[in-house]
């Protein structure tokens, strides 16, 4: 899988899971980002990660926790150096966590936990990198990966219309309102970015196995990520500010 015309890339939540399978299937792929930066809370804490990162040329590794203000600050100051007058074409906020709690186990400190890193920490980190993405987006034109994306990971559970239908024996009310938030942020982001030129959208991976999905889940991580990249590659301005799923349906908010 290619990803045309991008030379840098940025995924949160790299360690494990989707984003480092993004990470895996971008760096091997023959129209590869020159620059992909594989950002983790802990990288030392994940062997593959490090092992990726040798492997391939161009995959820098950044310590970033979405949920740490300061690390983010950290963060966003080694990223400028590795991209420099470039700037970033894509951000990909993936990291997040889910519990499943149903209205007998949920808690206020659940609830806030999910709110603060799958809703307001991808915000917040988008904010950091906006203006290494306005740099980027300011050297081309149109609307694409080529020039300046955020994407946000986020969940058919988090679609208020689907709630009733697809999975609705899923309980969490932590993971889908937090959800549900990220996806109206992606929206307020795309009511505030199309003039710069960056396309925002919120993307559901659908049902995959990893620490998250488990092990009864739908597709493997490499189906879903093939899936994912083919709609990053071939977004255009009609996918400003849309909710799509991995194989490039559009989804209800
Ligand atoms: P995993 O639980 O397998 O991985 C989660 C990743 O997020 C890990 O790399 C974890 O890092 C990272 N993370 C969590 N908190 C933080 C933090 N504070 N700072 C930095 N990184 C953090 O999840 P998936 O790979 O399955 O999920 C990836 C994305 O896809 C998420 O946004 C999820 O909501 C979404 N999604 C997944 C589905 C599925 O079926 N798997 C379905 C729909 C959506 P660490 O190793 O340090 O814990």
């Amino acid at each position: 899988m290619s990803m045309t015309l991008c030379k840098s890339v940025l995924i949160t939540g790299s360690s494990r899971g989707l984003g480092l399978q993004l990470l895996k299937e971008m760096a091997k792929s023959s129209n590869r980002p020159s620059t992909i930066i594989a950002t983790a809370r802990n990288p030392a804490g994940s062997t593959a990660l490090q092992k990726l990162s040798k492997t391939y040329p161009g995959v820098h590794i950044v310590t970033l926790d979405v949920d740490n203000q300061k690390s983010i600050r950290i963060a966003q100051e080694e990223v400028r150096s590795i991209v420099g007058e470039k700037g970033l074409n894509c951000l990909i906020n993936n990291a997040a966590i889910g519990q499943s709690m149903d209205i007998n186990t949920i808690t206020p400190e659940a609830m806030m936990k999910h709110f603060q890193v799958n809703t307001v920490s991808p915000l917040f980190v988008t904010k950091a990198f906006l203006s290494l993405l306005q740099t980027a987006a300011a050297q081309s034109t149109g609307m694409g990966i080529q020039r300046a994306v955020i994407i946000n990971i986020s969940s058919i559970r988090g679609s208020i219309t689907c709630n009733w239908d697809e999975g609705a024996n899923f309980k969490s009310y932590a993971y889908r309102t937090s959800k549900a938030a990220l996806n109206m942020v992606t929206r307020c982001l795309a009511a505030d970015l199309g003039s710069d030129g960056i396309l925002c959208m919120a993307l559901h991976p659908g049902w995959v196995r990893t620490d998250m999905g488990g092990p009864d889940a739908d597709l493997s991580e490499e189906e879903s990520v093939s899936g994912m990249l083919t709609v990053l590659s071939q977004l255009t301005d009609k996918d400003h500010g849309v909710f799509k799923d991995y194989r490039g349906n559009n989804l209800p908010w």
